[in-house]
């Protein structure tokens, strides 16, 4: 919404009486409590180099789990920073395989001698430009730290085994990348197999919306070896350039945030954090609050287990120091004091107890009418799952009909088999619906819908799921459905 002068002077750290000068120089007369219009809102905050951001949720409740500092940088603050990278594709495709071909040619390349340490993701150099790897390969990671709210990852490689083709997971990895608009680039594997076929997986890539470059698309396509180490250098080269192109920065002259990718307690050193640094420099002493843990930064480490002092944009480090474990995921960040994080960190823990008997943040079918009438949501996001792909398709273009002027039904993923865990990471993290058709739920599906408050629904006739989504987009779904 809009703001008084006194509220944006405040907002924007400077005196009101400045602020009003600076008003009257664009020729607008204002009173220190007149409410100014969204225009000369921006007009105003560009002239001091910020810009307007609409608040996505004025209930500081529901954003109690979100960064308590995210104030925005000005645009001359920002530098350029390594993308990071996650590993997806079908399983044996040979994701880990290339992660720790990557890891050992660049890395001992780079340090004689280094002792590599797993801390979750890893960083090498190509020619003086920085990338980072995320070390948990496949997009059940990448969407349940979506799922919290953390989205770390910049660029997927989506990993192709050239003797197989696109597979069940292949199709879920270019979903799940796609409904985090996640840029892919592709690598086709294990090109040395004597009955590899790249050409095939290309040809596969297009049905599924991604065409290669040299056939007039924009998917960039890699062929490699993973296992041979061979031309892993080009696919490095094309995350540099397609890291180019997204732009990616971030100011290291200000307090850090970033996201746990991983955490334990350890025996002798307490809990243990990998932290992503998302923004800011993150130095040791600095008071940190990640999800509900507090502390400060007693010692950080680097995946070459060197100790270091600070650490910037997009470097993964161990931190030391946190009072317990967060979850990966979570976000992680500096605050002023001791007491700020504790405070935050208790406050988190409160409001978790009292979210746990009531929380129900993602839509659902039987109060998508009001949801829609409130203008909470303006888009019907559905995960499809059947028996047979002829059904998927079924359901989907029908689903897709509905679509009206307030709401657009989306299909984010379709896919043959039971609704699973991964599913319903998925519909959190999209805040989406599921549709099983002749299927149904594992019971970990289950478990985790109801801890996410996921809506699954499953049905035997296309007709009545159908007419479910369209009697709750009209508000008049029965509700003993
Ligand atoms: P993941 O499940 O996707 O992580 O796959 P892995 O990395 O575990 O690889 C599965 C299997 O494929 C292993 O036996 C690897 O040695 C093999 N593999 C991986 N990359 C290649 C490759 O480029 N060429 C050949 N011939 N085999 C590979």
């Amino acid at each position: 919404g809009t703001l008084t002068v006194k509220e944006l002077a405040e907002e924007l750290e400077i005196e009101a009486n400045d602020l009003m000068t600076k008003l009257i120089n664009l020729g607008i007369m204002a009173m220190i409590n007149q409410e100014l219009t969204m225009e000369q809102m921006e007009n105003i905050a560009a002239e001091y180099g910020y810009q307007i951001k609409e608040e996505e949720n004025t209930d500081d409740e529901d954003n109690i789990y979100g960064l308590v500092n995210d104030i925005e940088d000005k645009e001359e603050d920002l530098e350029l920073r390594p993308p990071v990278i996650t590993v997806m594709g079908h399983v044996d495709h040979g994701k880990t395989t290339l992660l720790d071909a990557i890891r050992e040619t660049e890395v001992t390349a780079g340090e004689a001698g280094g002792i590599t340490q797993h801390i979750g993701a890893y960083q090498v150099d190509v020619d003086g430009q920085k990338i980072t790897f995320l070390d948990t390969p496949g997009h059940e990671a990448f969407t349940s730290m979506r799922a919290r709210g953390a989205q770390a990852t910049d660029i997927a490689i989506l990993v192709v085994a050239a003797d197989d083709g696109i597979m069940p997971q292949t199709i879920e990895a270019i979903n799940h990348a796609k409904s985090a608009g996640v840029p892919i680039i592709v690598a086709v594997n294990k090109i040395d197999r004597p009955n590899a076929q790249p050409d095939r997986v290309k040809q596969e890539l297009t049905e599924h919306g991604l065409v290669p470059e040299e056939w007039g698309g924009n998917t960039i396509c890699v062929n490699v070896s993973a296992l041979k180490k061979e031309n892993l250098d080009e696919l490095l080269e094309m995350i540099v350039l397609t890291a180019e192109m997204e732009e990616l920065k971030a100011n290291p002259n200000r307090a850090a945030n970033g996201v746990i990718i991983e955490a334990e307690l350890d025996r002798g050193r307490g809990p243990v954090a990998t932290v992503l640094v998302n923004n800011g420099t993150l130095k040791v002493g600095d008071a940190i609050v990640a999800g509900v843990a507090s502390g400060r930064v007693r010692a950080m480490v680097n995946d070459r287990g060197e100790r270091l002092e600070e650490a910037g944009p997009a470097t993964p480090v161990e931190v030391l120091g946190l009072s317990d474990v967060p979850n990966a995921g979570d976000l992680l960040e500096a605050v002023e004091d001791d007491q700020s994080a504790r405070g935050v960190a208790q406050k988190r823990k409160d409001k978790k107890r009292a979210d746990e008997l009531t929380r129900n943040t993602t839509v659902n079918l039987d109060d998508l009418f009001s949801q829609i009438q409130q203008g909470d949501v303006k888009e019907l996001n559905i995960v499809v799952k059947a028996d047979v792909q002829g059904s998927v398709e079924a359901v989907k273009q029908s689903l897709l009909k509905l679509s009206t002027d307030e709401v657009e039904v989306n299909i984010i993923h379709g896919g043959v088999g039971g609704v699973t865990e991964t599913d319903v990471m998925l519909a959190s993290a999209s805040n989406a619906i599921i549709i099983g058709f002749n299927v149904r739920p594992g019971a970990n599906a289950r478990k985790v819908a109801e801890k996410e408050k996921v809506d699954i629904r499953t049905y035997r006739v296309i007709y009545k799921a159908i007419d479910d989504v369209k009697s709750a987009m009209e508000g008049l779904l029965d509700p003993d459905y």
